[in-house]
């Protein structure tokens, strides 16, 4: 079997209400997602997608995934999309890093691959746990009581895990945000303070400690490694990296040096699936919990990661994500993974199982053959 054309496509996915991350630092409206189609002389058909958060949110953008898929479609086309990890060789020798701009390759040839052999992705991947992986929330950063209203709309979808955007350089204000979501939290939820590399070491060392008594978890409080690492000396909160996990040395590094009690992994982030489960694996060799999920984006990167998130052992996996429910569009009507009863759980069809409608998606914007 052999990759025979690439089709990419380029779909705006309006978010329903405009968003704000740390602190109010950054505000996003609109995502541009990239989705590929494969096609293989065999007649099997992939799709994978990619959408960053915007391009102010990590290195990573939307013209940068489809300038990269025309560098590299020549060095993909032509391979057998199930030998997984010779077509990641591949793009990583056109290409050395840009991950995000190979995920959504990466991603399609998992779904070929599934479809080919008649699993789901999470069963080909080793196995899926029986019950489906909480969805978190993403609270926009905002006054305290904005934030809880928030949480209260998703409340009513059956969430019960939210990831709240703190991270302000006023840190009495974050203190009161922290605060004042906890003392709203019900005992059955989780949530997560996101402060998405806001902070300075100092301001860091300031919300932490004063809400220390609270022990919630923090994610990304630094910018760096480094500066998370020095974060820990002077804490005691839990604290989970996402931003700064790209590379499997990361999660080795974050693994052996102690630095984070958690893997924030994100899919497209760190180059897809391939890519991905090596990392799940370094997290639970090391007592590390998970979170697994897209960097944003449709229907599909949800289902791309439900079906990672469900081959976590149950004690490593914290929450995905379902960002399919900030969106005013939806390019998969009826298929795919959707949150339900607050669980996020992966289809028992082959492949993926989620195919978009093409007549959303428009005319590919390229094609490689
Ligand atoms: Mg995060």
């Amino acid at each position: 079997m052999k990759i025979a054309r690439i089709s990419v496509y380029q779909k705006d996915l309006p978010l329903a209400d405009p968003y704000w991350l740390s602190g109010g630092r950054l505000k996003f409206e609109v995502l541009d997602a990239t989705f590929v189609k494969l096609e293989t002389d065999s007649g099997l058909v992939g799709w994978g997608e990619g959408t960053p958060w915007g391009h102010t949110y990590v290195p990573a953008h939307g013209p940068g995934i489809r300038a990269g898929i025309e560098t590299m479609a020549k060095a993909v086309l032509g391979l057998d999309p199930r030998k997984v990890e010779l077509v990641e060789r591949s793009m990583d020798l056109c290409l050395p890093g840009h991950l995000y701009a190979k995920a959504p390759i990466d991603l399609a040839c998992w779904d070929i691959s599934g479809k080919a052999f008649g699993l789901p992705i999470a069963d080909l991947l080793g196995g899926r746990r029986e019950t489906g992986t909480p969805a978190a929330s993403s609270v926009s950063s905002g006054d305290p009581d904005y934030m809880l209203g928030i949480i209260n709309q998703y409340r009513e979808l059956g969430y019960y895990a939210h990831s709240a955007k703190v991270g302000g350089s006023d840190v009495e204000r974050d203190i009161a945000r922290i605060r004042h979501l906890e003392a709203n939290r019900r005992p059955d939820e989780i949530i997560l303070y996101d402060v998405n590399r806001a902070w300075t070491r100092r301001e860091a060392n300031i919300v932490m400690n004063a809400v220390a008594d609270l022990g919630v978890t923090f994610e990304q409080p630094g910018e760096t490694l480094d500066d998370i690492a020095e974060i820990r000396k002077v804490t005691t909160s839990p604290i989970s990296v996402d931003e700064s996990l790209v590379t499997l040395q990361d999660a080795c590094r974050i693994a052996r040096e102690g630095i984070a009690d958690i893997f924030g992994i994100k899919l497209n982030r760190v180059g897809g699936l391939t890519k991905a489960r090596r990392i799940r694996d370094v997290g639970v060799a090391h007592g590390i919990q998970m979170f697994v999920m897209a960097t944003g984006g449709s229907v599909m990167a949800d289902t791309e990661a439900a079906h990672l998130a469900q081959t976590v052992p149950q004690e490593f996996i914290r929450a995905s994500w379902s960002c399919q429910d900030m969106l005013t569009v939806d390019v998969a009507p009826g298929n795919g993974c959707r949150c339900i009863n607050g669980l996020m759980t992966a289809g028992e069809e082959p492949g993926l199982g989620c195919d978009p409608d093409e007549n959303i998606l428009g005319d590919p914007v390229a094609i490689y053959q």
